[in-house]
């Protein structure tokens, strides 16, 4: 089976690069090779568990987002033999091609933290970052009468780093409403030093913190949940350096796995030593492969890994790679713009959109450190929809590839 163009993974980035190439050549010969049959829109998870979207609202079949003319192959990647211009799936099916691109997302290492597998889905222990709990942190959300409520955040990277604190927002919001705020201790035991990356929004979320009573625990990595005593066991270092262990009880327990890179990719030689796929950070071209191209939370860049990332990456890729197939250079230059709404109560959201760096890069011409309703709008209603009817189609609205910015 040969192809010109093969793309790995029929997730956000996946399909609009696709659609991103179609837009620019018809003719184009794609395959996409994705196991799934279902496409998500994860973005809304943080509202399902939030009571504002149904969970129903966050999917669609895989086939229904495919481009028409793209060939899907339904298998997944096992390895890639990249001087062969061959991957090979795990059924054994070798597939070459002249072009790829690498979209395969990431890996949630849910078994990272010992006990917490077994315990998903009841005994108050939930996450948003998976589809079928989304519906159980809001149960649970309603359910609470007080108590004790913690919100865990693995060490970077993971996608979509709000997403933590979004989850104890939007449940806050949501205890104040109801009154149980009041009876309720709240905790972020994060395991990084600081509450966001981007040093321009920490102080408008800090509000929030102090508005909710929440406490902020920093350095502090939960390695360990018993679900049926409901304790979560968390690793800290003390003022001389030392690891320490700390058991918490908890009512209910919001976990956001440690993420690295799937196997597949970390275990072949597309891989950078960290484990993502090596691509050039503004290009987006393999930094070994010259005809392969990545995007997406899989890949090396050190963006901020969101659906919004990739929309402003997929056109990139996909002028890019024209211009190597006519045998010139790649110009058209991704400057790291990711963007995480943060849902910072019911009806309002601090859009931090940024670049590399910290770069804040905001689309609109606002203060996005500011909590506002017209952002809420927009993650609640647009979002959403120019993701199924825009970014997934190559409609490239806002995000048209530019060359790199004269020095
Ligand atoms: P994905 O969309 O995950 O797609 C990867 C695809 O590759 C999947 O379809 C998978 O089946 C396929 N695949 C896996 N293994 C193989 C294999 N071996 N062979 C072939 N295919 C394979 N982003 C935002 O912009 N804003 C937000 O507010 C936001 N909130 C989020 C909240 C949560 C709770 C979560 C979980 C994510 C959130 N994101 C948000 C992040 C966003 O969803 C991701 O950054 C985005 O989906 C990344 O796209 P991707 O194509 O890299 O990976």
């Amino acid at each position: 089976m040969h192809h010109q163009i093969v793309i790995v993974g029929g997730g956000s980035g996946g399909i609009s690069a696709a659609s991103s190439l179609l837009k620019r050549n018809k003719s184009l010969d794609i395959a996409i090779i994705e196991p799934s049959d279902v496409h998500y829109y994860q973005p809304g998870w943080t509202m399902v568990g939030g009571g504002i979207f149904h969970a129903q609202q966050t999917h669609r079949p895989m086939h229904s987002v495919m481009p028409s003319r793209v060939k899907h192959i339904k298998g997944a990647v096992a390895t890639f033999q990249p001087d062969d211009n061959t991957v090979t799936l795990e059924d054994g099916t070798k597939i070459s091609y002249t072009y790829m691109i690498v979209s395969p997302g990431l890996k949630l290492n849910w078994a990272g933290i010992e006990g917490l597998e077994a315990t998903l889905g009841k005994n108050g222990v939930t996450s948003n970052y998976r589809f079928d709990l989304a519906p159980y942190t809001w149960k649970l959300v309603q359910g609470m009468k007080g108590g004790k409520a913690i919100f865990t955040q693995p060490p970077m990277p993971i996608k979509c780093a709000g997403a933590p604190q979004k989850a104890m927002y939007l449940s806050c919001s949501e205890w104040e409403k109801n009154g149980t705020l009041n009876n309720t201790d709240v905790e972020f035991c994060n395991a990084g030093p600081g509450l966001f990356g981007v040093a321009d929004y920490v102080p408008p979320l800090m509000e929030y913190v102090k508005r909710y009573n929440a406490k902020l625990t920093m350095n502090s990595k939960l390695i360990k949940v018993d679900g049926d005593a409901k304790i979560a066991t968390f690793e800290g270092t003390d003022a001389d350096g030392n690891r320490t262990t700390v058991d918490k009880p908890f009512d209910m327990l919001h976990v956001v796995p440690p993420q690295t890179g799937l196997d597949f990719i970390v275990n072949s030689p597309l891989a950078n030593e960290a484990g993502w796929v090596d691509v050039n950070q503004h290009s987006l071209q393999h930094n070994t492969y010259k005809n392969i191209f990545g995007l997406g939370d899989g890949c090396s860049t050190a963006n901020a890994k969101t659906a919004a990332a990739a929309r402003k990456q997929a056109p990139i890729v996909a002028a890019n790679l024209l211009r190597v197939m006519m045998g010139q250079e790649p110009v058209y230059h991704y400057d790291g713009y990711g963007s995480c709404p943060l849902t910072v109560e019911n009806g309002k959201v601090i859009l931090a959109e940024f670049g590399y760096g910290g770069k804040i890069i905001p689309s609109f011409p606002w203060d996005s450190t500011k909590p506002r309703k017209l952002a809420w709008i927009l993650k609640a209603g647009i979002l959403p929809w120019m993701y199924w009817n825009a970014m997934l189609k190559g409609r490239e609205w806002l995000v048209a590839p530019k060359p790199a910015p004269k020095a």
